[in-house]
């Protein structure tokens, strides 16, 4: 039984997606060859690369606008450390809205002063500090728009004159917000663009550039630029894998369908989650993910039936992240509807049984 897959990441892609992937493993458009064995100069992958980087900009509403798109290898955390090293010269400013953006505070402290701007640590991460201004003598503003393992999102970005850095792994391609207010954006693919192994890297071009210190080659997001994305080999079938995501996306409406779609799930998860009384939500209610609904139920000694009820429905993946605990509803792009239907009607029959 193919089944119904809230996994926080890695996670669901489109059902067709891993259709067409699994026919390049044997062969890749009737070239007689795996996308596995291509070299990475041929000119099958430089077209499956240059398409990927245009549609990601193209999806952002980026092009011809002095950005360009890389992929990367060595995940989000890699970029905690290469966008401070290419952006920190003297002092970068940091929202701290969970475990990723403490991971990214900790590697720009080891190359410069960081200011903290702001912090939720105190509630266990389950809201975004709003009462803070970006100062305009720091190198950069870094921010994490979703956290993927306390269920909170940036609604409002604040007003900034410095460049903007913005981690956004487990939100991209999942709603319409003005990209170019962001200077560098990166992202893990494996949440909403594809499997694991290639990191999406947006940077406009005339940020970089402006720190002394010499950068490693392969931590130069110019050594990248310059070499088309391919200095080294690049992750072949994460790149190819994401490509089809990316097509997919666009074949359906693009960010602005697929947010329409993206509130419906959350708006049913959050109803449910806020009229069940077995059931409470973590986050603040104004910062709520769409990406991913945190919750526990308040009723411990009804765990291990809704859990079994869970198994028996087809559901995986809905466990919170240890540091929360309880559940979580990840709603990623290819979430469908149904499978959010089908969770609020386990939920309601639990209830039933309380
Ligand atoms: C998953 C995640 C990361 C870590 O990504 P890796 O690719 O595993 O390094 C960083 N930031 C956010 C917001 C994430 O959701």
């Amino acid at each position: 039984m193919k089944k119904h897959n809230f996994s926080a990441g890695p996670c669901i892609l489109p059902q067709e997606v891993f259709g067409k992937a699994s026919e390049a493993v044997l062969d890749l458009d009737r070239s007689g060859l795996s996308i596995l064995e291509i070299s990475h100069r041929s000119k099958a992958f430089v077209d499956i690369l240059e398409e990927a980087r245009g549609l990601a900009l193209e999806l952002l509403n980026l092009q011809d606008k002095g950005y360009q798109a890389l992929f990367l290898q060595g995940g989000a955390s890699l970029q905690f450390y290469m966008s401070a090293l290419n952006m920190l010269e003297k002092k970068g400013a940091y929202l701290d809205t969970g475990s990723w953006s403490a991971k990214a505070i900790k590697e720009a402290r080891l190359l410069g002063e960081v200011d903290v701007l702001g912090s939720s640590s105190d509630k266990n991460y389950n809201y975004i500090p709003k009462d803070y201004k970006v100062p305009s003598d720091v190198d950069y503003f870094h921010c994490t728009s979703n956290n993927t393992i306390f269920g909170t999102q940036i609604k409002d970005f604040p007003k900034s004159d410095v460049p903007v850095v913005c981690d956004m792994s487990s939100d991209i391609f999942s709603r319409d917000i003005d990209f170019s207010y962001f200077d560098i954006i990166y992202a893990g693919a494996q949440k909403n663009m594809g499997p694991a192994g290639a990191t999406l890297v947006v940077v406009k071009e005339d940020v970089l550039g402006k720190v002394s210190r010499k950068l490693p080659t392969m931590l130069d997001y110019q050594t990248h630029i310059k070499k088309d994305s391919s200095f080294n080999t690049p992750p072949v079938y994460a790149v190819y894998v994401s490509l089809l995501t990316l097509r997919w996306l666009k074949e359906n409406g693009g960010i602005s369908a697929i947010q329409e779609q993206n509130e419906k799930k959350a708006k049913l998860m959050y109803s449910e989650i806020d009229i069940n009384p077995l059931f409470d939500g973590f986050a603040a209610k104004e910062d709520r993910s769409t990406m991913n609904a945190t919750f526990t139920l308040n009723k411990p000694e009804l765990k291990e039936t809704f859990e079994q009820m869970l198994a028996d429905a087809g559901i995986n993946g809905l466990n919170g992240h240890r540091s929360v605990g309880g559940y979580r509803a990840s709603m990623y792009n290819a979430l469908p509807l149904d499978s959010v239907q089908l969770l609020v009607e386990i939920m309601d029959e639990l209830e039933t049984k309380a």
